[in-house]
């Protein structure tokens, strides 16, 4: 059953991650009525072990650094309402947004900051064992895996900083990648080759996971020490993520040919009344971090209180 809000709100803003509870923030004090709709806080930064590049911040967990700016919007005004978007539509300047819960929200704007979902590998025994020692963030799980063997399979950051956080855990960490190096930043670089815990398989990638109850092992492509075979308890999959756009289906809005919404330098999109801001854009010269992410929904939330004076 559809429970429709009767409180007329001016924004809605998809997801909390650093674009929305920023633009949250800065709409708040432009006193534009807005509600965040979001399934989590903070997003891909939340599972974020070490923020260690924001200005004038001390290093932080992604986690407290995510709640530490919830509170800060919230203290403006902010509601945060736990729950998926499941679409939206737009009827001449108005926005319906339902949710998961069957909640339906109306709004005169919208600001997209849904973010990325993790990319799955698509193999066999993915699905099957997917939280049976397959998993998808070394943050939330790694702690399972205590004194275990472990594996991180992907080359960037968040493979390298995975890869780093589980060799304070487990026994070990295989950090499995397809090619011969790794993408992700130096600093990582160095620290993973630095460490004895961490040992890199390179030119190399896993094929399938087997397992009855949990995960036992799995089936490389190539042989590695004389084997295609590895036994390992947990392995993390880090290989990117994908836009959070499956809300937007019904409207036609534009994106690039990497599936980025594309936004211009405003953060509007093809669709007037809708905004889009963080990583889920191509904004920002596609550099996706959470500093960004903030740039993007301030100056959103800036082009939506223009917008709404006019209207
Ligand atoms: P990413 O930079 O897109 O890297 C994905 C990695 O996974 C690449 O090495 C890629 O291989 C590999 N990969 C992709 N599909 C694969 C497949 N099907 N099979 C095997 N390997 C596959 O993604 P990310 O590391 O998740 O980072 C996402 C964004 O968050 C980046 O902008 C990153 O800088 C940012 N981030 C930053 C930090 C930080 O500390 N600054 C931490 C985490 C994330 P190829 O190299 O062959 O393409």
């Amino acid at each position: 059953m559809i429970q429709k809000e009767n409180k007329k709100i001016k924004l809605v803003i998809i997801g909390a991650g650093p674009a929305g509870l920023t633009a949250s923030i800065y709409a708040s004090r432009y006193a534009i009525s807005n509600i965040v709709i979001s399934k989590d806080i903070g997003g891909q930064a939340s599972e974020s072990f070490k923020i260690e590049n924001f200005p004038a911040s001390a290093p932080i967990s992604g986690f407290d650094w995510s709640q530490k700016v919830a509170e800060q919007a919230k203290g403006f005004g902010a509601e945060i309402i736990n729950d998926n978007v499941k679409s939206v539509e737009k009827t001449g300047d108005e926005f319906k947004i339902l949710t998961e819960a069957g909640r339906e929200f109306t709004s005169n704007a919208l600001l997209v900051a849904s973010g990325m979902e993790r990319r799955k590998l698509k193999i066999k025994g993915e699905k099957e064992l997917s939280g049976k020692g397959v998993a998808y963030c070394a943050t939330c799980d790694g702690i399972f895996f205590k004194d275990k063997i472990t594996a991180v399979i992907g080359g960037g950051n968040s493979a390298a900083v995975s890869a780093l956080y589980l060799a304070d855990i487990a026994k070990k960490v295989y950090l499995i990648h397809r090619r011969s190096n790794l993408r992700a930043e130096e600093t990582w670089q160095k620290k993973i080759a630095d460490n004895p815990k961490i040992e890199t398989v390179f030119n190399n990638s896993v094929e399938e996971f087997l397992g009855n109850e949990k995960l036992e092992k799995v089936v490389l492509k190539n042989e590695y020490n004389g084997s295609k075979e590895l036994y390992i308890d947990g392995i993390f999959i880090e290989i990117g993520y994908v836009p959070a756009d499956g809300m937007l289906e019904k409207l036609n809005i534009k994106k690039d040919n990497r599936d980025y919404i594309e936004v211009a330098s405003d953060m509007s999109t093809n669709i007037e009344g809708i905004w889009a801001a963080g990583d889920i854009t191509n904004g920002s010269n596609n550099f996706h971090q959470i500093i960004t992410a903030c740039s993007e929904g301030a100056i959103a939330a800036n082009s939506i209180h223009e917008f709404l004076k006019k209207g």
